[in-house]
């Protein structure tokens, strides 16, 4: 029996609740949430242990994305991503309605030795903010790390950090190594390695959900901070025109290549030798590819297969999408 044709693939919002979520998850990007108060996380794109995204929709509805790349990884991923055995990237949104730990990622070789993981390099595209809310990313100057293992003990990190603060659009890449802090009030895109592996170093002094403190993990962030990371700050793109509207090109690294397309008439999306992923800012589209047209609004996430090519993107009336592809 022939393979069902590949198409653009919806998968199923996976939510994560934490102390320091929120409802926007639900109330602003219409995920499926229940009625508790603690949203922090939709799962967009995940292949990590037990979260494993499933297709929404369409023949292939059911589907883990595990097996997809296990039985179908050079048509889903491309010959230029192929042969993997776990999906490179983790999509996420994140309501912080409160803030975020103080961290740190590790980088790859750092991740494998102290976390048994791979490193953690993220990019964040802000959605939304309240007023005076923070992103904390870099040190503020140069701080040695005995000064900054001092500075843990007696719970005065924020001092040390770099802050600023947000607005929707910005776009902020937070390499393996940088400390920093999602703020309250901020509701944001995450695109980053397939990977959890995170060292907190300050709380906020607030407790977990079992009236404790939450760990922290001082030794293996500071084997991982890279002390002359300074200030972080958004990345500032140039507008280009492409057919149908402007392109910006946003962070880059060898994980990820993000391009923010502002539309208002179709353009083409994809390319043969690796998957892309499309995620709506702003409006509505449609993307087409052959007879199949997916329908793409504010805060979903679709799977372009590399096996697709090109599809055409066709906002309707003005629409905005962000593209990610492993460069
Ligand atoms: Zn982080």
């Amino acid at each position: 029996m022939p393979a069902v044709p590949m198409y653009p693939l919806r998968f199923q919002p996976i939510l994560r609740r934490l102390i320091w979520g929120g409802r926007r998850l639900g109330t602003v990007l219409h995920k499926p949430i229940g009625s508790e108060s603690d949203y922090a996380e939709s799962w967009e794109l995940a292949d990590y242990h037990e979260q494993v995204s499933v297709v929404e929709d369409g023949s292939l509805a059911g589907s883990r994305i595990r097996e997809l790349i296990r039985n179908r990884g050079c048509e889903l991923l491309g010959k230029a991503i192929a042969p993997c055995d776990q999906f490179p990237l983790l999509v996420k949104f994140i309501d912080a309605h409160e803030n975020l730990s103080v961290q740190v990622h590790p980088n790859d070789e750092q991740g494998r030795r102290l976390a048994n993981d791979s490193g953690k390099t993220e990019t964040w595209v802000i959605l939304d903010t309240m007023p005076g809310s923070l992103i904390y990313a870099g040190l503020k100057r140069v701080v040695g790390p005995d000064e900054f293992a001092q500075a843990i003990r007696s719970g005065a990190v924020e001092p040390l950090l770099h802050r600023f603060e947000p607005r929707p659009g910005d776009s902020i890449l937070i390499e393996a190594g940088t400390m920093h802090a999602i703020g309250a009030g901020v509701l944001l895109a995450e695109f980053q390695e397939m990977s959890d592996a995170t060292f907190r170093v300050y709380d906020w002094g607030r407790l977990g959900s079992d009236g404790k403190p939450r760990p922290l993990h001082i030794r293996e962030a500071l084997e991982s901070i890279d002390f002359k990371r300074g200030p972080v700050n958004p990345i500032v793109p140039e507008k280009e025109p492409i057919p149908g509207g402007t392109r910006e090109r946003l962070a880059r690294s060898p994980y990820f290549a993000l391009e923010r397309l502002s539309l208002n008439g179709p353009t083409c999306v994809g390319t043969l030798d690796r998957f892309t992923i499309v995620m709506g800012l702003n409006g509505s589209c449609d993307v087409e590819h052959d007879n199949e047209c997916v329908r793409l609004d504010f805060g979903q996430t679709l799977l372009l297969p590399a096996a697709l090519g090109q599809c055409v993107v066709t906002p309707r009336g003005a629409a905005t999408v962000l593209t990610c592809v492993v460069p």
